[in-house]
């Protein structure tokens, strides 16, 4: 319902004010490469202006035109030149012409869209800005309901998306799925039923510091960018939530350099602390936290295998789910318990949904099942489909949660701020057996 011609300004606009960081590399004569980790310091390739895609088997990954090509050469570094298999997506997503981010959106362009749709669709969608990062980008939800205004304490539904900044896919699947409800309330029965009961909430973009910098400076960029006092940047913001927090050293890490760093406290980031208050704020049912890549939907646990106290239900919510998801596309969507499916996390969002509140709570890895499929690089060709496929899904949850109150509020302590952690300070972060690329 956005017409063509404003999504179009929004992304002239956006080219515009956006410069391109030094060495973007030419359209021209422009390769994928990799080199060797142990010849380079990746974090000093990109401040050099290199465009650093990702990191697979000891490689990094890069796209680069003729200029970068021969500055490696003459400090010596030796590089290859790929074939595209995996990286098709990545390719895809460079050479689109919808600016540096092809059709994924920037958090300038999930406002413009986001303010379309209030303004296309008055009395059932509202923006509400939930907080602030801590680059002051505001965090934005889009609340669908009958009286959106209004607070009228119906049933709420949360769907998250981009706690990581190279999770592309993860703000696109919840944002349509706004989309989808305002475009069809009119048209659908159902729609029109389920967003007259409830509160849906959506937050396309936890993590807007990150994915700008995803964008800009390093594509491969996961947390947000939190100036640790190491000199390191960057706490995981899916280890920061307060539901047994800094449990251990294996589900997250103290060092802050840290691909998976939990922060300093429970909620010690901004990002965490809005979703925080508006869990908290509204009589939220059930949850969604979009991440990829994997194909997975994963339920809590994750910061133990064993089971949780609802663990058939909610085994049985995620199989129904991955069953409407195979009926649209034929795409399988593994499920199972997070710690035991994918690895264990503590402090990670849905355990602490679940936890708070005994609510269904799922975080759902998006396509593709793994690297070769292009791992964090979906193509933006394929985005309708994987929204597609997911749709079932989110309905279905969405209805469920309406259906069924939640029988208990089960009040957990949370651990106090700044607590330190079970297993002490300065144990050393834990490798398991094989190196673990977290999503
Ligand atoms: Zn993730």
């Amino acid at each position: 319902m956005i017409p063509r011609f404003l999504r179009l300004l929004s992304v002239a606009l956006v080219i515009s004010v956006l410069v391109p960081p030094a060495g973007w590399p030419a359209a021209e004569g422009q390769e994928i490469i990799s080199v060797s980790k142990s010849d380079v310091d990746p974090a000093r390739l990109a401040r050099q202006g290199l465009d650093l895609l990702m990191e697979k088997d000891g490689r990094i990954y890069i796209v680069a035109g003729p200029d970068d090509m021969a500055g490696l050469a003459a400090r010596g570094i030796a590089y290859a030149i790929e074939p595209d298999r995996a990286l098709a997506g990545a390719r895809q997503v460079l050479s689109a012409a919808g600016g540096i981010n092809g059709a994924f959106h920037s958090t300038l362009e999930l406002e413009t869209d986001l303010r379309t749709l209030e303004r296309d669709f008055p009395g059932l969608a509202r923006v509400v800005e939930i907080g602030e990062s801590l680059e002051d980008r505001k965090i934005w939800a889009l609340k669908i309901s009958d009286n959106a205004s209004m607070d009228e304490g119906e049933p709420a539904v949360l769907f998250l998306g981009c706690h990581h900044a190279r999770e592309w896919i993860s703000v696109e699947v919840p944002l349509l799925f706004g989309k989808y409800l305002l475009e069809n309330y009119s048209l659908s029965q159902g729609v029109r039923d389920l967003v007259d009961s409830s509160e849906i909430w959506i937050v396309p973009i936890v993590n807007p510091d990150g994915l700008e910098y995803s964008i800009h400076v390093y594509r491969y960029w996961r947390k947000n960018r939190r100036a640790n006092a190491d000199g390191t940047y960057g706490v995981d913001i899916n280890r920061n939530y307060g539901y047994r927090w800094g449990f251990d050293n294996i589900g997250s890490s103290g060092t802050p350099g840290s691909e998976v760093y939990r922060g300093t406290g429970l909620f010690s980031e901004p990002e965490t602390a809005a979703v925080r208050d508006l869990f908290t704020g509204h009589d939220f049912r059930a949850a969604i936290s979009f991440h990829s890549y994997s194909q997975t939907i994963l339920y809590p646990w994750g910061y133990t295998t064993d089971p949780a106290p609802d663990d058939a239900g909610l085994g049985a919510i995620a199989a129904t789910m991955s069953g409407l998801m195979a009926a649209v596309n034929g795409t399988v969507y593994a499920a199972g318990q997070a710690s035991r499916a994918l690895y264990t996390t503590n402090g990670d969002t849905v355990d602490w949904t679940y936890g708070l509140r005994a609510a269904p709570s799922f975080t759902i890895e998006l396509p593709p099942v793994d690297i070769d499929g292009g791992g964090f690089f979906n193509d933006e060709a394929a985005i309708g489909a994987i929204f597609g496929e997911n749709l079932p899904a989110m309905l279905y949850l969405a209805r469920y949660a309406v259906d069924h109150p939640l029988p208990e509020r089960r009040r957990v302590p949370l651990r106090p701020a700044g607590g330190r952690d079970r297993l002490g300070d300065g144990v050393k972060f834990v490798l398991l057996k094989a190196p673990i690329r977290f999503r």
